[in-house]
């Protein structure tokens, strides 16, 4: 079968391009899922960013003016007193603790004149000494005004910090009284207010107006990228910023490890849409093969001219072929389906028919040989058909019905019949040909011996008649004709012996004695014809297990053809030359005339029965010699003598002895 290469896979197209783009699209939404949630995510991370920094500024706010509290309460017991209070000084000793941002305390007059300071002025630095532009005396002279607490700007001190100072008026009885002033490090403000929680969460830092950092608390120095936060740090004001940023979040596995698999889970649905894409294209293929198989099947089971149809077991036909369908002359939507009777059944016949539909499904006929039907065509017409029925066996090696091979030997049994006719025919016409043949045999053998008994009997007759009889001389002639007459008898014997079908009277005879006889049979009418007959006789016996009589009159009758064939010419020529021989474990006799020849056309008829050229032929003669010569298991051929004339040659097996 022509196993092609199978065509485009079905369905390699778009249909498998399908599966692989919803895969994309749906690795595409899963990408703007998990963006959204890191979006949503970091939003939420801002917005609990800011509220936390809100939460910080409100913290620091809330500290410091509750340290401005803290320092106005202070007034009376450090500015309406000579001397600090005792518990004035308890209140600053609490205020100065080592963890408590406020490093030192300060009190002036309503003259801003410096009353005393704990620790003492002069350790650190003096009042009023800030690097700002804003002097001491004008933040007196503000909170004195305003009567509110006044915040200074920050100014970097040696130890990495940076101070601020709060100015905070007091008044007496309605009068200024002068101003309490607290120096604060802004490290300490932030590493005691930011509470651990916190500074776990954030880098907190405080920058001055130009953007530089003054101080910090922060645990590592990773941070989360852009995720920061800025705002005015007031109180103590004056461009003061405070900066959070956050660290960078734990990593957070679970959506890690859940797009993960996801990307793993796609990619294996992606190998197990690749596997089974291979495996629906070889199945495809196999498909394909499958129907091309099927196709080859079903164009043999077409294009056969045997009819096949197959039964289930109830008889009902579920497959038939065109040539049953052409066979019986009923399609095959007509057949499928039916039961017994058919309608091919011959109706004259049906109860033979029957009986074996019946014979051939029972499973003693299965798989036997074939059996032959009569059937008859839609049209009318007679079919013969022999049918061999095996058992239809399906895949599982059950019975399933019978399938059934028919042949329609309508034509073939029409030829045997006609056969069988003509050779009854032949029969009788050979019956006849025997009979004549044996007549015309008859004739022409006792033609011979009768016409030379006449011959030698008109030679008396004259001799006695004229009175030249020599005693000798008749009985001579009498001897001759008298061997004549015993000839025609054996002639007579030997049709009679044919006629009770007895085989040849076969003995060993010396061929070159026989030879010699038949000449002397023949030499009264070749002298009359002036024929010479040489004999080239074999160099020793020449013996074979022959019936003398018939090939006696097997040569007699070559002998006698070729004087036949030597009338016509001139008398010089006519000369037939005999020979004998042994060939090939046999005897060879040659008679060769000089005579017209043999015309092709006659060649090829020479030994039919009844061929003649001549007027008195019989045209059995050659006929004749061949039969018998065939029954001594010899052969008889003739062929053109190389100097004109004919040979004819037969060779006989010689005798066992
Ligand atoms: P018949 O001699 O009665 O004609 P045969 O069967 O002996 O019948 O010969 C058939 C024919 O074959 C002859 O009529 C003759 O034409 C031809 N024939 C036979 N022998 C010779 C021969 N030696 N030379 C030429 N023709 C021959």
């Amino acid at each position: 079968m022509n196993r092609k290469a199978p065509g485009r896979p079905l369905g390699s197209g778009w249909r498998w391009r399908l599966p692989y783009l919803m895969l994309g699209l749906f690795l595409v939404a899963i990408a703007a899922l998990v963006w959204l949630i890191r979006e949503y995510d970091e939003e939420d991370q801002r917005t609990a960013l800011i509220g936390d920094v809100l939460w910080m500024e409100q913290n620091l706010r809330f500290h410091l003016e509750k340290g401005a509290e803290l320092l106005a309460q202070l007034g009376p017991g450090l500015l309406d007193e000579p001397q600090p209070s005792a518990a004035a000084q308890a209140q600053m000793q609490r205020l100065l603790q080592p963890d408590n941002p406020v490093v030192q305390v300060i009190w002036m007059d309503s003259a801003g004149r410096i009353r005393g300071a704990l620790p003492m002025i002069g350790e650190n630095r003096r009042i009023g000494e800030t690097e700002d532009a804003t002097p001491a005396a004008s933040l007196f002279r503000l909170a004195k005004v305003s009567g509110r607490p006044v915040f200074g700007p920050a100014y970097q001190v040696l130890g990495d910090d940076a101070y601020f100072e709060v100015y905070v008026p007091h008044y007496r009885a309605g009068e200024f009284a002068g101003v309490i002033v607290a120096v604060q490090s802004l490290r300490e403000l932030v590493s005691r207010e930011v509470p651990w929680w916190f500074s776990e969460k954030y880098r907190v830092s405080i920058s001055d107006p130009t953007g530089q950092e003054i101080v910090s608390k922060s645990k590592a120095a990773i941070l989360a990228h852009g995720l920061e936060y800025t705002i005015p740090l007031d109180p103590p004001g004056r461009g003061l910023v405070l900066k959070i940023t956050a660290y960078r979040g734990e990593v957070r596995w679970v959506p890690i490890l859940l797009g993960a698999s996801i990307l793993l889970l796609a990619a294996g649905i992606m190998w197990s849409v690749w596997r089974l894409r291979l495996h629906v294209v070889r199945r495809q293929e196999a498909e394909h093969a499958l129907h091309e198989a099927y196709a080859f099947r079903r164009a043999m089971e077409d294009s056969l001219l045997t009819g096949l149809r197959a039964r289930d077991m109830d008889g009902r036909m579920i497959y038939v072929n065109p040539a049953f369908c052409r066979m019986v002359g009923y399609s095959e939507s007509e057949l499928l389906g039916r039961k017994p009777p058919m309608p091919y059944w011959d109706p004259d016949d049906l109860e033979r028919t029957q009986a074996l539909h019946e014979y051939i499904l029972s499973s003693a006929s299965a798989g036997g040989t074939g059996v032959e039907v009569r059937l008859r065509r839609r049209n009318g017409e007679r079919l013969d058909a022999m049918v061999f029925e095996a058992p239809l066996i399906d895949a599982h090696g059950h019975q399933t019905g019978w399938m059934g091979s028919v042949l329609d030997i309508t034509e073939q049994k029409r030829i045997e019949t006609m056969a069988r006719q003509q050779e009854e025919r032949l029969h009788a016409t050979s019956r006849l040909i025997t009979m004549g043949e044996m007549a015309s045999t008859l004739a022409h053998e006792l033609n011979q011996p009768l016409a030379a008994i006449a011959s030698y009997n008109t030679g008396c007759m004259n001799r006695l008649s004229n009175d030249q009889a020599n005693k000798e001389e008749l009985l001579m002639i009498l001897g001759k004709l008298g061997k004549q007459a015993q000839r025609a008898g054996q002639i007579i014997r030997r049709v009679h012996d044919f006629v009770r079908r007895s085989e040849p009277k076969v003995e060993q005879v010396d061929l070159n004695q026989l030879v010699t006889e038949a000449i002397g049979l023949v030499e009264p009418d070749s002298r009359k014809r002036n024929i010479r007959i040489a004999f080239i006789s074999a160099a020793g016996p020449a013996d074979a297990q022959i019936d003398p009589v018939m090939i006696e009159q097997v040569l007699v009758n070559l002998i006698r053809n070729g004087m036949d064939a030597m009338r016509d010419i001139s008398l010089e020529l006519r000369r037939l030359t005999i020979s004998v021989g042994r060939r090939d474990n046999g005897v060879e006799v040659t008679v060769r005339d000089r005579g017209r020849g043999i015309a092709p056309e006659t060649a090829e008829r020479l030994f039919e029965p009844f061929f003649t050229t001549k007027t008195e032929g019989m045209g059995m003669g050659l006929n004749i010699c061949r039969s018998i010569i065939e029954s001594h298991r010899g052969t008889l051929r003739f062929e053109a003598a190389p100097d004109g004339g004919t040979v004819f040659r037969f060779w006989i097996p010689a005798s066992e002895s």
